[in-house]
This record gives C-alpha cells, sequence and structure tokens, in this order.
C-alpha cells in the first residue's frame, strides 16, 4: 500500500476512534485489547531500536569530535526548544488566567504521585546509570540504555577491523527491526483507533467527557492553545529558519509518528515510526536519526515542559495563591527539568510534575484536579514531543553539516 494511503487511513482511524469512543462509551473496552496488541507490538522493539540505532548512530558520526559537536548542538536544541515552550505555557496561564473561579474540589494526593516527593534533580541525574542492563531493559527505562549504548558504540569505533565488525552487525539489526516496524504500520490504523476509541469509552464517553471539560474548560483551552503556538509558530519557524525545508511538507511525513504519538500517548512507543518518517520520508541522514531520535524521545519534551508550567500556574490560581515574577522564574526552571526527567510514557509528566509544585510550595493535591483530563492532554502533548524531537532530527542535522562545512573538518 502506498504511505499515504496508510497515513490517511490512520487519521481515519483517528476519527473513527474518538466517535465510537464518544457515542458508545465504556462498551468501546472491548476493543481495548487490539490496542494493546498494537501498542504492545511497538514497545517490544523499543529495546533493540534503541540499542542499535544508539550504535549505528554514533558510529556513523565518525570520531568522537564529531560526536561532541552533533551532541551539542542536540543540547542546544532541546534545551533552546523546551525553554521557549516554557514561557509560551507561562504566557498563556497569565494572560487567560484558567484557575481563577475554579473551586478545588479534591482533598487527597491522587495515588499515581503518591511517595514521589522525594524526587529531586539528584534522583534525575541517578536515572542515568544503571547496575543491572537487563532489569533497564525489562523495564524499559530508557535513560541507562541510550547511556550504555554510547559509551559502548564510541568505543567500538577505537577497536579497528573487530569493532567495525560488531558495529556492522549492529547495523544489520537496526535495519530488521526497521523492516518490522515497516510491516507493523499495516496495523497501525486498526491500533490506534483501538487505542483512542477504548480511552474514550473508559473516561465514559462523550457525556463524561463534556461534563469534565465544564469544570475545567479554560484550563484545556490554555494548554491546548499554548501547545499550538509551539507547535504550528515557533517550531516550523526554527525548522524553516535553520534548514530552508517546507514545514507543511516536513509535517505531512511525519503525520504517521503525530498519529501514533496521539494515540499511545507515549514518545517512546512512537520512536519507531518517528525514526521511520524522520529517515525514509523526511530523508533526514540516518546517522542523527539514528543518534538524534532516542535521545530526543526522552529528554526532549517540549510539550511536557509546556504543559507543567501551565498547570502549576492554574493550581496556584485555583488556590488564590499569587506567584509573582521570582516564583515563576523558580517554575520556569523546575518545569524544564521536570520535563528532561520524563519518561516517555502516558502521564509520565504528572508524576514529575511533583517537583515543579513542591518548588514553590504548592500542595500535591492540585494534581487531583487535574487527573479528570490527563489523559487526553497527555495525548496532546506527547504529540507535540514527537513534532519537536522530528523537527531536531532535521535541524541537528543540518546544522551539524554546516558546521563541518564551515571548518572543513569536524
Ligand atoms: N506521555 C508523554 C510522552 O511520552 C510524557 C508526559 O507525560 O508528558 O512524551
Amino acid at each position: 500500500m502506498k504511505k499515504n494511503g496508510l497515513v490517511y487511513l490512520m487519521i481515519t482511524g483517528i476519527f473513527l476512534g474518538i466517535f465510537s469512543g464518544w457515542m458508545f462509551g465504556t462498551s468501546m473496552l472491548k476493543v481495548e485489547w487490539i490496542g494493546e496488541m498494537f501498542l504492545d507490538a511497538l514497545k517490544m522493539l523499543v529495546v533493540p531500536l534503541i540499542i542499535s540505532s544508539m550504535i549505528v548512530g554514533i558510529a556513523g558520526l565518525g570520531d568522537i569530535r564529531k560526536v561532541g559537536k552533533t551532541g551539542f548542538i542536540a543540547l542546544v536544541y532541546f534545551m533552546v526548544t523546551t525553554c521557549v515552550a516554557v514561557v509560551i505555557g507561562l504566557a498563556m496561564v497569565n494572560i487567560i488566567q484558567p484557575g481563577i473561579a475554579v473551586e478545588m474540589t479534591v482533598e487527597h494526593i491522587p495515588e499515581k504521585v503518591m511517595g514521589k516527593e522525594a524526587v529531586g534533580i539528584t534522583d534525575i541525574l541517578k536515572s542515568f546509570i544503571s547496575p543491572n542492563l537487563f532489569e533497564s531493559m525489562a523495564k524499559m527505562e530508557i535513560l541507562p540504555l541510550i547511556v550504555f549504548s554510547l559509551v559502548f558504540g564510541a568505543v567500538l569505533t577505537t577497536l579497528g577491523e573487530s569493532g567495525k565488525r560488531a558495529i556492522d552487525f549492529f547495523d544489520t539489526v537496526n535495519s530488521a527491526i526497521m523492516k518490522i516496524v515497516h510491516l507493523l504500520m499495516y496495523f497501525a490504523p486498526i491500533g490506534v483507533f483501538a487505542l483512542i476509541a477504548s480511552k474514550l469509552g473508559a473516561a465514559g464517553g462523550g457525556d463524561l467527557f463534556l461534563a469534565e471539560i465544564a469544570k475545567i474548560g479554560k484550563y484545556v483551552v490554555t494548554v491546548i492553545s499554548a501547545l499550538l503556538i509551539h507547535g504550528f509558530l515557533v517550531l516550523p519557524l526554527i525548522l524553516y529558519v535553520t534548514t530552508k525545508r517546507n514545514p507543511i511538507i516536513y509535517f505531512k511525513n511525519v503525520t504517521a509518528a503525530l498519529t501514533t504519538a496521539f494515540s499511545t500517548a507515549s514518545s517512546s512507543a512512537t520512536l519507531p515510526v518517528t525514526i521511520e518518517c524522520a529517515e525514509e520520508n523526511n530523508k533526514v541522514s540516518r546517522k542523527a536519526s539514528l543518534f538524534v531520535l532516542p535521545l530526543a524521545a526522552t529528554v526532549n519534551m517540549n510539550g511536557t515542559a509546556l504543559y507543567e508550567s501551565v498547570a502549576t500556574l492554574f493550581i496556584a490560581q485555583m488556590l488564590g495563591i499569587h506567584l509573582g515574577f521570582g516564583e515563576q522564574v523558580i517554575v520556569f526552571l523546575t518545569a524544564t527539568l521536570a520535563a528532561i526527567g520524563a519518561a516517555g510514557i502516558p502521564e509520565a509528566g504528572l508524576v514529575t510534575m511533583v517537583m515543579v509544585l513542591q518548588s514553590v510550595g504548592l500542595p500535591l493535591e492540585g494534581i487531583g484536579m487535574l487527573l479528570s483530563m490527563d489523559w487526553f492532554l497527555d495525548r496532546c502533548r506527547t504529540t507535540i514531543n514527537v513534532w519537536g524531537d522530528s523537527i531536531g532530527a532535521a535541524v541537528i542535522d543540518n546544522l551539524e553539516e554546516k558546521w563541518i562545512e564551515r571548518g572543513g573538518k569536524a
């Protein structure tokens, strides 16, 4: 089947999923298993894909200085876009003031974030290294796998002929996994349909959705409009200015990844599709997409950072607590860190938000007010996370090329 045809079917799957979940509510739970199978099949590919991608990506970059330069450009891109996202979030929440006149009706700390109070910066740093790689693989803890594969790949490049043989092995593994992704995409339309229909159904269908929106609708509007500004103005502008690529075409080419992100609410599970779209459709160089995208899916979360800043100010407004400029700077810093620390899995942002709330002394009970809508907003922010990652691959690829051209060498 033509790629475009598949993408149209995926979009149709999303709309049919929304329609069915909205109309038939909990009876759509009957198709939940289909969505879970699709999601599990994607997740099944993530660990071998990340390990082989990072090793091949780093080997493709060549010597360690090139890796350093690409890594540095990636870091700057991640930081700049995340910071801009938080600023947009803060600006919108200050303008719209969605928390004013909303009654705080939840009095307990949600189970999801219970016991997470102690999570701080040192815990985020500690999560980079794992004492047991197999345990990390089993638990799909991506950061330690990335760190290990980076070091492993870099060391392989120094081992001469035998190192090259090992790299060739991982190269073949990577190509095989990408072929499986290709095949799996034929199931994507039905998979995304089932994921959306069953999730909306589990949330009670259209009537309950509307009832929840009525309670915190202004907050939902604030988050979505800020995400749209970032996703449709800022990121495309960065893409155009740095690479001269047409953002509309670029967008069309990553639609499969964006629909997968919206349906799975997981950047990590979407990673196989994100890599496929970057490499195959948008012709980002293989070395850049393999090196940048696994990293980006784990640490670059524009949508999550933006969301955390809006949610924190929303809670403060709801409680009648004024956060001044200094406190908003603290929110800015901690929301950026919390997004870096959030895993690419559903509702991870809600958990790392504990750190942001605590930094300005807000009660964790506030998170309870966000729960009813978080499953939906999670999908929206994950889509922007993946969009930001995809644009990052092209931007970093281009800037790295220019840097090397200008220097004449690495
Ligand atoms: N679900 C998001 C992601 O995977 C993380 C979050 O909860 O914000 O990108």
